[in-house]
């Protein structure tokens, strides 16, 4: 079927100029097109635009790739849900990082509670929802919390109610999908991106760990991290981030992103060094110090300053380029076509009510 599309590269070349000899040959600094894309298709065509003499109009440019332009509005007006979850157990400073990432307090369990923190009996699930606006766009943001994982004597199937809430927010997407009267855009309440933190313990992963990413990462993305990273030295954190890996490898724990959901080849050599580089051994806080007159995040330890977005210091910026600024979209893609796609094959395949 695809090969009756001629690809742009091997457009055939018109017989004529696309540019007429009457046309000036564009200005370097002249904007491409209305739309003022710009980018680097048919320069020459755009130019001829809005000249209204002569057949070579067939041969100028259309407009497709002003597409991108109409996509942006599109998603400006409509805005994004982003919902990412956040597992550990307690005081490995998972709220002070997502608050740290997104720049605001989006998690309200946060420090400051100390010694008070109450450590709930079960598994507890709270969401709380936030909308973040940059640059015009609208990203509903939802931070799933998860407090009292892992915080038992017997954390045996500590992961139920994980799992079971991820499960849930597929059937209630699945549900809405097969209505017949159903919503223009169905809320996607669906779990994006679940942030495991790994004690930074130098010594190896514990058992709840492995088991838990065993079995999440078939239902959920699931992104590995060192917690708390300022408390190794860079020896430790080297050292202990290869061990957590090999051991990830040993018991074939598929963390995001995985590699059989590469696209392509530069892709592949793309995901392949932010594999290599995984887990990120990150620093949260919300504390600013004065650094070469320069506000910057940080925590003081024994050693000095250290600065939570300098990628000398810890892999804070690592993370969050990844997750927001490279592959935001992707965590999205693959939770909707790979994890809710398997979901949805196997509740219509058991033929259950939806
Ligand atoms: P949570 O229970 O996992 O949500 O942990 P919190 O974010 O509430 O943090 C627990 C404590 O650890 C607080 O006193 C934080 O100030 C501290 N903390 C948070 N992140 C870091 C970090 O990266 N390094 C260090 N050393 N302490 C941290
Ligand atoms: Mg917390």
């Amino acid at each position: 079927m695809s090969e009756s599309i001629v690809p742009p590269e091997v457009r055939p070349k018109p017989a004529v100029p696309a540019k007429p000899p009457h046309v000036a040959a564009p200005s370097p600094t002249a904007p491409h097109g209305p739309s003022g894309l710009g980018g680097g298709v048919g320069v020459d065509r755009v130019s001829g635009l809005g000249h209204s003499g002569g057949g070579s109009t067939l041969l100028g440019y259309i407009g497709i790739d002003t597409i991108i332009e109409q996509m942006r509005k599109k998603t400006m007006k409509a805005g994004f849900d982003f919902n990412i979850m956040i597992v550990g157990h307690s005081g490995l400073g998972k709220s002070t990082l997502v608050n740290t990432l997104f720049k605001s307090q989006v998690s309200r369990w946060s420090s400051g509670w100390g010694g008070e923190h109450k450590i709930p009996k079960t598994v507890e699930i709270k969401a709380v929802s936030h909308v973040i606006e940059e640059g015009g766009v609208k990203m509903k943001l939802t931070v799933i919390d998860t407090p009292g994982f892992g915080d038992q004597i017997n954390n045996e199937n500590c992961w139920d109610p994980i799992s079971k809430y991820i499960n849930e927010q597929y059937e209630k997407f699945l549900k809405e999908e097969v209505n017949i009267a159903r919503k223009k855009r169905i809320p996607d309440t669906r779990v994006h991106c679940c942030l495991y933190f790994i004690s930074p313990t130098g010594h190896s992963l514990r058992q709840l760990d492995i088991e838990f990413m065993k079995h999440l990462s078939r239902v959920v993305n699931i992104i590995p991290v060192i917690a708390k990273s300022d408390t190794m030295t860079p020896d430790e954190k080297n050292e202990f981030k290869h061990r957590v890996r090999k051991e990830l490898e040993t018991y074939g724990i598929e963390y995001y992103p995985q590699n059989e959901f590469d696209d392509d080849m530069e892709d592949k050599n793309e995901n392949d060094k932010i594999r290599e580089a995984m887990p990120f051994a990150v620093v949260g806080s919300d504390k600013e110090f004065q650094v070469n007159s320069k506000r910057v995040l940080g925590r003081k330890t024994a050693w000095g300053v250290v600065e939570v977005e300098n990628p000398n210091h810890c892999e804070f910026a690592l993370l969050r380029d990844f997750l927001i600024r490279s592959h935001l979209q992707d965590l999205k893609e693959v939770t909707h076509n790979i994890h809710y796609e398997t979901y949805r094959a196997r509740r219509l395949n058991d033929n259950g009510d939806v």
